[in-house]
């Protein structure tokens, strides 16, 4: 799964993912990111169930779940006609499963606003727009495709022409594809397009150094827009966040103290992003290592097994599973079994967030 993170120029994107590939090179665990490309970074998902688990299975290695991020620059008003550098940007979005929208709040006469004045709505706005005429285009295109097809009588064909005529119609009510929902069937006819007002976007604030809780009045804009847009917000002050970032840990935990922060931000950005792209996480807890394992909301435990190896798929047998709770209560895996705690699921179980597993199977 991979976010890419977008916006105007000068809205502080690059200061952002700067500081979460500097943070990699700081080498600090609780900042365990890694570029693999100057514009693509992996970061981990900080989640607190791992340590709570390490308390009672003491592992060689603990491992969090993770994710990709791409820095995808370029944006300008008017993309979708091939301004700046529209068609590449707009072909980077396509391939990316969820949107970061980095937005500016934060008030600075000496860094210039593109349009003038900082305007996080209109910022939102020029974006969604361009991907909103991008998708009509895309639409129109597809659309003549599946009328000549439909037209030689294919069943498949009519219920895409049927499907396309309903996106658009919902577009030229000027809302994004996101905020429609689609049956299944429905959903997968226009899937290989790769229309973008429909992936998850997560919005995030670029505040003052002085507004981290986000009450400034333009934030509070920008969190009702991401309501209506069907999207959620994260505060971040990207300065304060690379300056973060070159710290050691001491050194962090005493300024993130000082300006009153449990975290450093950017950990929200990451679980947001997840949280955005409809993940969850499974775990597998033994002696060699602590593991979170990513997996789509509503996963089947032979899907969840899938994840770790296809092998554990096709050869599913059954999972043995507990809850996080179980081992706190009880403390030892042979306990949870003893209390008779240690459920046996089948192939069609649906995995819940923090399932601790163990996966049988037979290849
Ligand atoms: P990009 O074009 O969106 O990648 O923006 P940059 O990250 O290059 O930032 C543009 C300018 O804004 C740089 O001079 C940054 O130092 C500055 N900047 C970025 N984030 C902040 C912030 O949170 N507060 C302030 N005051 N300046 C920032």
């Amino acid at each position: 799964m991979e976010a890419g993170i977008v916006g105007l120029p000068n809205v502080g994107k690059s200061t952002l993912f700067n500081a979460l590939t500097c943070s990699q090179s700081a080498q600090s665990e609780n900042y365990p990111f890694c570029t693999i490309e100057p514009n693509e970074g992996i970061v981990c998902v900080p989640d607190d169930r791992l340590e709570r688990i390490t308390k009672f299975i003491v592992p060689q290695k603990i491992i969090p779940a993770v994710l990709k991020l791409v820095d995808i620059a370029g944006i300008v008003k008017g993309a979708s006609e091939g301004e700046g550098l529209g068609n590449k940007f707009l072909s980077h979005i396509r391939q990316v499963d969820a949107i970061v929208q980095v937005v500016r709040c934060f008030k600075d006469p000496d860094v210039i606003h593109v349009s003038g004045t900082v305007d996080p709505i209109a910022d939102m706005d020029t974006i969604e727009t361009e991907l909103m005429l991008a998708d009509i285009e895309t639409l129109e295109n597809a659309l003549s495709k599946a009328q000549r097809t439909a037209r030689t009588g294919d069943k498949d064909a009519k219920i895409r022409v049927a499907v396309i005529e309903k996106c658009m119609e919902h577009l030229a009510k000027d809302e994004p594809l996101r905020t429609m929902q689609l049956p299944e069937a429905e959903a997968a006819a226009i899937s290989s397009y790769g229309l973008m007002s429909a992936k998850p976007v997560l919005y995030v604030a670029n505040v003052s150094e002085n507004d981290l809780d986000g009450t400034d009045p333009l934030v509070l804009k920008v969190r009702e827009q991401a309501e209506r847009a069907g999207a959620n917000v994260v505060c971040v002050c990207a300065k304060l966040e690379a300056e973060l970032a070159e710290l050691d840990e001491a050194d962090r935990v005493e300024m993130l103290a000082e300006v009153g922060l449990k975290e450093p931000a950017l950990h929200q950005i990451a679980r947001g992003a997840y949280q955005a792209l409809g993940l969850e996480s499974y775990f597998t807890a033994g002696e060699k290592e602590v593991r979170a394992w990513t997996i789509p909301k509503g996963a089947t435990a032979p899907q969840a097994a899938g994840v770790i190896h296809s092998d554990f798929e096709r050869g599913f047998i059954r999972c043995e599973v507990y809850t996080l709770s179980d081992l706190e209560t009880y403390k030892t895996e042979k306990e949870i079994r003893q209390a008779g705690k240690l459920r046996v699921e089948g192939k069609k179980y649906i995995m819940q967030d923090g399932d601790i597993c163990h996966f049988l199977f037979n290849v």
